[in-house]
């Protein structure tokens, strides 16, 4: 099974990403651990993109596609993979599509877990961490023992200014905003999966599979 997974801050993609790679025995393709181990094992498309990221430079989106394409290749994936923060734009889910073509791979789905905003809004403003020792809390999932006091420190909780709703609102909208063209995208050929992300962790996962049963 070859997926692609996206969804907005806040709506837990990270974690069920986690859990479906689990279930379905595929390989989880998420960008950042695929720079740093492209990098890490010298890979033609790894020492590439060292090279802009030395020079302080963005690495250019042929590199990075080179790099999912090396990364699909590897006989890990053999089972099928799930890619997670890319592709990000139209024209980087064009070039997939070419590589993927070009490889003989089939996309099987894209899986874009869908949150309210008042719900990601929730979410995310609920964070607080501690002043004394940086631990991290939530109003509402991980709540301290006493309201606004550390459990392990007993140092003062606060909210970080860019958990505030004003920066977590413009968050939300820029996602929103880059996101939707790709959404539409995969819309029209036929790959986008919606799913309730409003709902149990496994709730969130048995919707995914059976979406794919069928
Ligand atoms: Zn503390």
């Amino acid at each position: 099974m070859n997926l692609l997974i996206m969804g907005p801050p806040g709506a837990g993609k990270g974690t069920q990403a986690e859990v479906l790679v689990k279930e379905l025995g595929i390989v989880h393709i998420s960008t950042g651990d695929m720079f740093r181990n492209a990098i890490k094992d010298g890979t033609e498309m790894g020492m590439k993109a060292k090279e802009y990221m030395d020079k302080g430079e963005l690495v250019p989106d042929e590199v990075v596609i080179g790099m999912v394409k090396e990364r699909i290749g590897f006989a890990d994936c053999e089972n099928g993979f799930l890619l997670d923060g890319f592709p990000r734009t139209v024209e980087q889910a064009q070039a997939l599509d070419v590589s993927l073509e070009e490889l003989n791979i089939k996309l099987d789905g894209v899986i874009n877990i869908v949150v309210p905003e008042e719900k990601l809004m929730a979410r995310l403003t609920g964070r607080r961490v501690c002043k004394g020792c940086g631990a991290s809390y939530h109003v509402i999932f991980n709540p301290p023992k006493t309201e606004a006091v550390c459990n392990s420190c007993r140092g003062e909780l606060y909210q970080r200014s860019d958990d505030n709703e004003e920066s977590v609102g413009t968050r939300l909208r820029a996602y929103q905003d880059k996101t939707q063209p790709l959404i539409e995208y995969y819309k029209k050929k036929g790959y986008l999966v919606n799913v309730d992300g409003d709902q149990d962790i496994d709730l969130v996962l048995k919707s995914i599979l059976e979406a794919f049963a069928k």
